[in-house]
């Protein structure tokens, strides 16, 4: 069942403590932190944590980025926990914050709104413009377009065990493109109409499920009237009007999105994905629409769609053998292999038809799933 498939699609690259050999070739990659100066406290614990599991062996440099100028005291701080190279780059006005195209009175009123609303971050116009950026443009920061891999890190992480293999290279081996070691729901407020814009790409591209876009759908009940009615205020962000293409929202009916998203504040990718055609058309048409402003889309759930709509399930790896903790949610390794392993919800969806499901389901309410370990998220 699901276990052989599981052996089939999406190994654990190696199992038990491999020697580094330090003449071995490093793949073309780079560690990447987002951070402000006051956050050096966070980005220090996460540096300590990130060499002494894995780092001080493999030596991948860090690219810090920011907003702002970096000072003088992080940048002499971080140097301080690794002896990896490091560089500090600066994040311009191209990258962050309201595009020309916006109209930033409407843009600010809409995340004064979402502020009202208690929305998470949504009053925070600096959260949106960090989305946005991690959405769309951090790839093409001058200082990471010499890298083919990044592999993203926060203030404030915790890695729980000793990686002694080199994700880059097993993955690159492997021929996968995106990986994750936390899959979660989305909080629904901050996300209203971005289903339907993913969706819509999906559509007026002619694209078709490679067998990963069925992890984030949520079939609608049989019977169940139609209920996506266009309100997004894309007209009031555009000030050139129709260059959202003509969407016929009404055949979205049928399809729901389920929230399901991968944790994108660890994420071991390829970035010739994210620098495709594809996906900059992908990010375009969602950008234009207004969401990352009138919504506050995470980058999180851009990913994981963005993935969902041209991707397949071969292409992305679970590392299901990273233990990681990021504010109140983990992934332990410990509780996952009897557990978890059948939860893959990607190779669930694809493999099991309904009535498999609904008895996995049944297996799942009886063995009281962990509530913190993002993994076991029923996403399909
Ligand atoms: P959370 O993990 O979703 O609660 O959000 P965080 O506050 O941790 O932000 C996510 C990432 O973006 C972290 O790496 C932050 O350091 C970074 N970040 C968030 N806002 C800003 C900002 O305004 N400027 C910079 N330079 N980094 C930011
Ligand atoms: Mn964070």
């Amino acid at each position: 069942g699901i276990r052989k498939i599981s052996e089939k699609y999406d190994k654990v690259f190696e199992t038990g403590c491999r020697e580094i050999d330090n003449n071995k070739p490093r793949a073309n990659a780079t560690l990447v932190i987002l951070a402000r100066n006051k956050e050096i406290d966070g980005v220090v614990q996460s540096m300590k944590s990130m060499e002494r599991h894995f780092n001080r062996w493999y030596n991948y440099p860090y690219t810090f980025l920011n907003n702002e100028e970096f000072d003088d005291n992080f940048k002499n701080t971080v140097r301080n926990y690794t002896s990896a190279n490091v560089e500090f780059g600066y994040v311009g006005p191209d990258m962050w914050g309201f595009p020309a195209w916006a109209d930033p009175k409407v843009a600010k009123e809409g995340i004064a709104k979402q502020g009202d609303a208690a929305v998470m971050y949504g009053g925070l116009e600096s959260y949106h413009s960090m989305c946005r950026f991690y959405s769309g443009f951090f790839f093409n920061h001058p200082l990471l377009l010499k890298y083919e891999w990044y592999w993203r890190v926060e203030p404030e992480i915790t890695y729980f065990c000793d990686i002694t293999y080199d994700p880059f290279l097993e993955m690159e081996k492997n021929g996968k493109t995106y990986g994750f070691t936390i899959a979660v729901k989305e909080l629904r407020e901050t996300v209203p109409n971005l289903f339907r814009y993913a969706s819509a790409y999906m559509r007026t591209n002619n694209l078709t499920s490679k067998g990963l876009w069925e992890m984030f759908v949520e079939p609608k009940p049989k019977g169940e009237k139609k209920i996506w009615e266009p309100k997004f205020p894309q007209e009031a962000m555009n000030t050139e009007p129709g260059t959202l293409p003509d969407i016929d929202l009404e055949a979205m009916e049928g399809e729901k999105y389920n929230m399901c998203h991968f944790w994108s504040n660890f994420e071991i990718a390829r970035l010739g994905w994210f620098r495709s055609k594809e996906y900059q058309d992908f990010f375009e048409m969602m950008d234009r629409s207004g969401g990352f402003w009138m919504e506050r889309w995470g980058d999180a759930p851009i990913h994981s769609l963005a993935a969902g709509a041209l991707l397949g399930v071969e292409d992305i790896h679970y590392f299901r053998d990273i233990g990681y903790r990021h504010t109140t949610i983990q992934h332990c390794p410990a509780n996952a292999p009897q557990r978890q392993l059948p939860h893959i919800p990607f190779l669930e969806k694809t493999t099991l038809d309904s009535k498999k499901r609904i008895e996995e389901d049944e297996y799942r309410s009886r063995h009281d799933e962990p509530k913190t370990n993002g993994v076991g998220c029923r996403c399909r």
